[in-house]
């Protein structure tokens, strides 16, 4: 028989972006914590590395602090298709361009500094009726958090697992050049997608999305001319890394006390570079059902903050597949760029009739929105309040 080697509030599986923002939103809320990740830390992920204004709020009312010189602001983001350009403004706040080994290092600082306990090293073998089974030793605990990624074995062991709607891959690397631009630049080709997103003063990751994934990187990169000629005399400072990239509308990500959250839970195209915001909202609104003890409120939440990022796959996906019709949008584009800039308000929640999750945790809002969760009625009788 298995002993219980530790006894929480809250064990998380994974302690990749998604799973360290819950537990510190968790801990925020008054609950004791527990991360098991198999990997050891900082962990690197094939990733574009744009974090959206409203993730970046976020990170601050976590008080998750990346230092100055690990991120670089950007301001809006610029589609690019040979001479067609149309640059759109953020109407708030700047996103950031952050490595993804700086974003985890910030998040684990964080996480150690409210003393959540992280079993870096450990793999997760299933769920257990008390809990977590280890492989070895028992986590026993009111309440478990899968955060264990795009191919999820909770998700499974749930049986919440529905196939992907679409699935293509996606691959960075990083070049050794001075940004150029101070917007994320999404460049299109024919079934193909580049975009580049400023990570340093001297620094930029591109990634590029496919169909195929046996094209290789430089094959994909040659599709941008423009782009390749950018980088010509800049030094990679990395190897190609790649990963799937899918789009998964998941129909529950909660059963009994346990949630799903972050890719594990659904998923947007990369294209979207809502991938980790998304899963920061998640971890506000999962912080505020678990205090209550009632996770419907979270279940209700998610199905409303996939909606805009989902979309938006749906619309880059559908341009991905016509390019005529993108060629029109991109137009339109280029002569009303204030239409851009709405889109990306809408994209970034940065309007006051933006839907935002239920929000408990102490401290200031975000961005003056009033959180919902503050006034609803029954939030006060959480078991630790
Ligand atoms: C090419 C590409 C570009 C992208 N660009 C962007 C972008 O610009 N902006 C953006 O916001 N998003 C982007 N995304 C999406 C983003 O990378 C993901 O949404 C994000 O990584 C999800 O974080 P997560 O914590 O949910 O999952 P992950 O980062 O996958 O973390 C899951 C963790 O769980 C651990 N784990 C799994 N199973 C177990 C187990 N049994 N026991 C213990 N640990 C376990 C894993 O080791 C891993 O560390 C991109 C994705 C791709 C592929």
């Amino acid at each position: 028989m298995l002993k219980p080697i530790r006894e929480t509030d809250v064990a998380v599986v994974g302690g990749g972006p998604t799973g360290l923002a819950a537990a510190i939103a968790a801990r925020l809320a008054g609950l004791e914590v527990t991360v098991v990740e198999r990997s050891l830390p900082p962990i690197d992920k094939p990733c574009g590395e744009g974090i959206m204004p409203d993730g970046v709020a976020i990170l601050e009312r976590l008080g998750v602090d990346i230092p100055a010189a690990e991120a670089v602001p950007f301001t809006g983001i610029e589609f690019v298709q040979g001479a067609l350009r149309a640059r759109g403004e953020f109407p708030g706040r700047p996103g950031l361009g952050v490595r993804r080994t700086a974003l985890h290092a910030a998040l684990q600082r964080r996480a150690e500094q409210l003393q959540i306990e992280l079993l870096w090293g450990r793999e997760v073998r299933g769920l257990h009726d008390l809990g977590l089974e280890l492989t070895r030793g028992l986590i026993r605990s009111r309440f478990v958090v899968g955060a264990d990624g795009l191919e999820s074995k909770l998700r499974r062991a749930l049986g919440l697992d529905v196939a992907p709607i679409y699935r293509r891959f996606g691959i960075r690397r990083h070049f050794e050049v001075r940004p150029w631009n101070d917007h994320v630049e999404v460049h299109f080709a024919t079934g193909c997608e580049a975009y580049v997103t400023p990570v340093g003063g001297d620094r930029v990751c591109i990634a590029v999305l496919i169909h195929d994934p046996r094209l290789r990187y430089d094959d994909a990169l040659e599709l941008f001319p423009d782009l390749a000629r950018r980088i010509e005399h800049a030094r990679a400072v990395d190897d190609p890394e790649g990963s799937s990239t899918v789009y998964r509308r998941t129909p529950r990500i909660t059963r009994g006390r346990v949630a799903l959250i972050g890719d594990a839970a659904g998923s947007v195209d990369a294209i979207t570079g809502a991938g980790v915001t998304l899963g920061l909202h998640q971890a506000v609104s999962l912080a505020s059902a678990l205090r209550t003890g009632d996770l419907s409120s979270y279940e209700a939440d998610y199905r409303r903050l996939m909606r805009i990022p989902g979309g938006m796959t749906s619309i880059m996906l559908a341009a991905n597949r016509r390019p005529g019709l993108r060629t029109m949008a991109l137009r339109t584009l280029a002569t009303a760029p204030w239409v851009l800039s709405q889109l990306l308000g809408l994209h970034t929640r940065a309007f006051p009739f933006s839907f935002h999750a239920h929000d408990t945790l102490p401290g200031p809002p975000m961005d003056g929105w009033i959180p919902p969760g503050r006034d609803r009625p029954g939030r006060a009788d959480s078991p630790t309040a």
